[in-house]
């Protein structure tokens, strides 16, 4: 079942019964507090809380998101994206907790020929709040789950809030358990490489006080309450299609074997480079979805956790032997799993590429310069038989040569070195400072003049600020 497939069966599941399809908000979110949508109801807050009411009682959508809380778990394990496509169904006091269970579990375990995605019920398990049992009810009404595949569990995993008085409620997961081969018994609780948490159901329904963390108080019931689902359309597509994980999919694997061939090393023959194939596969993927809307590489913001995927994907292509550009091979691989989904990222490939290419030869450029003196200072260090690079070298790769700390950071690591980062830090303020009293200083000096004279000399010079 290839990922559009799954898209499409979401819509018209939901759209069937009542809800009007919502397109996927831009990545690049509108609430001014987040940097991206990082859900599918985060379009829809304002008629969540409330704030504005709803245009239509019920809705649907597939929507891009973006998680970098997420980003060290890609590629380690089988279910994390920086990029992912959340679908939701949405209820704005119209339906609720047991009409929102009812198609939950219609659409998973209705056979494909009838439109459903056709899991088994046996692999199925979910979990609820401990106290809802509510919820417990009608699952056994809805699923008929015997007791012991419904698991009550805590605050931390099973409540939703948005940590400020206004809506909350508990929450209900559905979770595929891909068998023995894959870690212990025991559900969900015991085991997130097994139970593969594919959807969250969370139930709107009190009004929450002041508090903090899981001690605040419930004023009492909504007088509407919404339901707000999210099922991770990738999770159910590696579930769905056999594979190990979501890297391996149809909209995402096409990049990992792009970096296979590049580098002529084979997926699946060593762990490391596995891990680093499906890192470049996810970070190709999302730098791609980024840049289509609207993001630019940049040192604040959204740019610069574009600029970080980019640059991550660039080092993982050198830990597999890759030295030479390759954004040229592996863009037009992402493009060409995603366009039939987005469109957009065909129609704006040029501007994309553009961008892409400009990135990578920058960062390759610094990387060269910038790799050879950290080689130098770690086998000093090495030689002087200490575990801490100097942290004056971390500030001079960062300073003189445009090294992201970061990179340093995981580059010493790897030479199993570790870096002082408050003393980093330290001389970051350090030059900051005196960068400031050095402006104050020039404010009553002339500039030197003689930079112009040096321009000049170069003879005419063409302005590429509008395309590049
Ligand atoms: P997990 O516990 O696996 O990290 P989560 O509880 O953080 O997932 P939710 O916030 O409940 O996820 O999001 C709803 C659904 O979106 C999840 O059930 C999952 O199917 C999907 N999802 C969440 N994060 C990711 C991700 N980084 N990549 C792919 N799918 C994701
Ligand atoms: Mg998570
Ligand atoms: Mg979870
Ligand atoms: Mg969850």
């Amino acid at each position: 079942m290839q990922t559009a497939d799954i898209h499409r069966r979401w819509l018209t599941f939901f759209g069937d019964r009542g809800h009007t399809v919502v397109p996927s908000a831009s990545l690049v979110s509108e609430d001014p507090t987040l940097l991206f949508t990082v859900a599918g109801m985060v379009p829809f807050v304002p008629y969540l809380t409330g704030l504005v009411p709803a245009p239509y009682p019920r809705a649907t959508s597939v929507q891009k998101c973006i998680r970098t809380l997420d980003i060290e778990e890609v590629g380690k394990t089988p279910r994390h994206g920086t990029f992912f496509q959340m679908n939701g169904n949405f209820s704005f006091g119209d339906y609720f907790k047991e009409q929102a269970i009812e198609y939950a579990w219609e659409l998973l375990t209705s056979s494909e020929s009838d439109g459903g995605l056709g899991f088994q019920e046996k692999d199925l398990w979910v979990t609820v709040y401990k106290d809802d049992d509510e919820a417990i009810n009608f699952w056994k009404k809805t699923a008929g789950l015997p007791d012991e595949r419904i698991q009550r569990l805590d605050m931390d995993t099973n409540y939703w809030s948005t940590g400020q008085p206004g809506p909350a409620g508990p929450c209900s997961e559905i979770f595929f358990d891909r068998g023995p081969a894959y870690g212990q018994d025991g559900g969900p609780a015991t085991d997130d490489d097994r139970y593969v948490e594919i959807w969250n159901l969370v139930f709107m329904q009190y009004l929450r006080g002041e508090g903090s963390g899981k001690n605040f108080e419930i004023l009492g019931e909504l007088p509407k309450k919404n339901i707000d689902t999210g099922m991770g359309m990738e999770r159910v597509a590696f579930l769905k299609q056999g594979v190990e994980n979501m890297y391996e999919t149809d909209q995402v694997r096409p990049v990992l074997d792009r970096a296979a061939e590049i580098s002529g090393r084979r997926y699946g023959a060593d762990h490391d480079d596995d891990v680093r194939m499906r890192v470049i596969a996810d970070h190709v993927r999302s730098s791609l979805m980024l840049m289509s809307d609207g993001v630019t590489p940049s040192n604040e913001g959204r740019g610069y956790i574009l600029r970080r995927l980019m640059r991550r994907t660039i080092r993982s292509m050198r830990l597999l032997g890759v030295d030479a550009p390759s954004f040229a091979e592996l863009f037009p691989a992402s493009r060409d799993a995603m366009k039939h989904s987005y469109p957009e990222v065909e129609t704006e490939y040029s501007r994309i590429e553009r961008l892409a290419l400009s990135e990578e030869e920058a960062f390759l450029r610094t990387l060269a310069s910038g790799t050879s003196i950290l080689d130098l200072a770690v086998a000093k260090t090495k030689t002087e038989g200490a575990k801490e690079l100097a942290s004056d070298t971390a500030f001079l790769l960062h300073d003189t040569f445009g090294f992201p700390i970061d990179l340093t950071l995981e580059m010493a690591e790897e030479a199993g070195l570790t870096v002082n980062r408050s003393a980093f830090d330290e001389l970051m303020l350090q030059q900051r400072t005196m960068a400031k009293a050095d402006a104050k200083s020039k404010k009553t000096h002339l500039a030197d003049l003689s930079v112009y004279g040096e321009f000049r000399a170069a003879g005419e010079t063409v302005f590429t600020g509008y395309e590049y």
